[in-house]
């Protein structure tokens, strides 16, 4: 089999050759530059990265790395007003009921180093400079660390390659969207906080929106937010100095050392296509939005797994070419929301004039106040922000539905005593999941075709989870429901796989 071409080995390339490596399809990763990014832009890691990171072996490496932090502090007027406790509200959700605080740059090197582990390495200082879809496969052309021009054939192009990504462009698809007025700086320091090492801050109020992540034992701390005056004009010149610090002083964190600053402008754009024959877009790539909810880099990953298993499946003769159509119906669609999303969130906190500064200042900590005392609301936002509740329901390869769980679904995670329904989740690959008793004919025609069957004696927890009795639940590789059906039978299962082979 000719190799996937992956054009970046950011967090999304990474992972792309990572979850194709792991179904044994062999890739090629280049990226321009001559190592890893230094920048530690992506601060966190949602528990669904985590859970497809399972599935690689890798959670535990990346969450014993990172920095857990369980509650979201939010400041106002100089006084802390509310604060969101996430450790409890997805403790019957998911492993990772936290949100990790982990920079991107070391991230990256932990990614890095797992490739290398399984025989990937990235080819740096090579640059993806044009490419031609013949239709059979795509002829792209690399000039590579020595100077010299090189043309490969791929069966499949995926641009990993960032938000000017040279493979959006040549595929001339729109990057609908804007760019946002204001200014964004963001800061490595070290510094001493007001509270314990596992909060997050943010101050909502005043001129300058703040934002604070410590993210290691010995006072490192990652300081984001706003430049909204004339300063904003001088961006190339800009330094941690000049910045208004009544913002983060007024949250009691006092620092003693900038170790790294830099400015940026932040844009909100999707692309029109993700899917251009044997082309395919990924991560920023594909779409960017304001770092709100640090959901950027999270998404990039979940494309990874998205993608992954589709062209394996095809690769390996297993689907038609139709199922790649579903990576873009489910991740554009996914990534259209998650724009809106961000978008209104961020209009709100960066919002100027008195109206806005007086609902920021009294009535947005009065709401988070009310919503961190509600078990309901907690919940919501964990799963909104943990990216758990992302779902497909409307993809044309999510069918039925059996209890409260629909085809498109992510799978609920229910733990019984010490086990949970994930568990063994460190491989990529079909399962059928059955809460009750399967039929012998089901259970040897999965095993027959590589299916893992995994039966759970029916408790109530499964009842509570949405999941109904004896039901077939048909999981994707990457853990999504692709068929729910109470027609417990072999045949359903066979139209099921029947319709994705053509
Ligand atoms: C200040 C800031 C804070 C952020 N905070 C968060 C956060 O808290 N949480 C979050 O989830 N996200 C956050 N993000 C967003 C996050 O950093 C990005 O979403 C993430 O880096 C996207 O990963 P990627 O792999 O898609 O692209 P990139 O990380 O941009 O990687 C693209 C790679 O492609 C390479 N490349 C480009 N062109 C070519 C070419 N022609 N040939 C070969 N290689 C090429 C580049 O060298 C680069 O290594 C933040 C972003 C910023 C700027």
């Amino acid at each position: 089999m000719d190799k996937v071409l992956i054009a970046g080995a950011g967090p999304t390339g990474l992972t792309l050759a990572l979850w194709l490596t792991g179904q044994g399809v062999p890739v090629r990763v280049i990226d321009e530059h001559d190592g890893p990014g230094t920048e530690s832009r992506a601060m966190v890691v949602h528990a669904r990265t985590l859970e497809l990171y399972r599935q690689l072996g890798l959670a535990e490496r990346v969450v014993a790395a990172g920095h857990a932090a369980t509650e979201m502090r939010f400041w106002a007027e100089g006084k802390p007003r509310a604060a969101l406790v996430f450790g409890d509200a997805g403790a019957d959700l998911t492993p990772y009921p936290f949100v990790l605080v982990y920079p991107q740059d070391r991230h990256e090197r932990l990614l890095v180093e797992r490739l290398r582990e399984l025989g990937v390495t990235v080819e740096r200082s090579t640059t993806l400079t044009g490419f031609t879809d013949t239709g059979a496969h795509v002829v792209a052309q690399l000039r590579t660390a020595d100077g010299r021009e090189e043309t490969v054939t791929t069966p499949y192009l995926v641009g990993c390659d960032g938000a000017r990504s040279t493979v959006r462009h040549r595929l001339g698809t729109d990057f609908e969207g804007g760019t946002y007025a204001h200014l964004y700086y963001v800061a490595d320091v070290e510094a001493r906080l007001p509270g314990p090492a596992g909060e997050a801050q943010f101050a909502l109020d005043g001129g300058d929106f703040v934002a604070v992540f410590p993210y290691d034992d010995r006072g490192l701390v990652r300081l984001i937010g706003t430049v909204r005056d004339e300063r904003a004009d001088h961006a190339d010149t800009l330094r941690f100095e000049d910045i208004r610090q009544d913002a983060i002083r007024s949250l009691g964190v006092s620092v003693s050392k900038v170790n790294w600053f830099s400015t940026y402008h932040v844009h909100h754009r999707v692309s029109s296509r993700f899917r251009v024959g044997r082309c395919f877009l990924a991560g920023d790539a594909a779409h960017v939005h304001s770092p709100a909810g640090g959901q950027g880099m999270n998404t990039g990953i979940a494309d990874a797994a998205n993608l992954a298993w589709k062209l394996a499946a095809v690769l390996h003769g297993k689907a038609g070419e139709r199922l790649l159509d579903s990576y873009e119906a489910e991740r554009r669609a996914f990534a259209r929301q998650l724009v809106d999303t961000t978008d209104r969130v961020f209009t709100f906190i960066t919002k100027d004039g008195g109206f806005a500064e007086f609902v920021k200042a009294h009535v947005a900590p009065a709401l988070l106040g009310a919503a961190a005392h509600s078990d309901h609301v907690r919940t919501f936002l964990f799963r909104l922000v943990s990216q758990i509740m992302v779902g497909y329901r409307d993809s044309p390869v999510s069918e039925g539905t059996a209890g409260k769980v629909e085809g498109g679904d992510r799978l609920p995670w229910v733990r019984v005593g010490d086990a949970d329904n994930f568990v063994p989740a460190d491989r990529i690959g079909w399962q059928l999941h059955v809460y009750g008793t399967v039929a012998p004919d089901v259970e040897g025609w999965c095993a027959d075709r590589g299916i893992a069957v995994r039966v759970f004696p029916w408790t109530q927890a499964y009842e509570q989870a949405g999941l109904e009795r004896d039901a077939l639940y048909l999981l994707r590789p990457d853990t999504y429901v692709g068929l729910a059906t109470k027609e417990a039978t072999v045949a359903a299962l066979a139209r099921y796989f029947a319709a994705l082979a053509t």
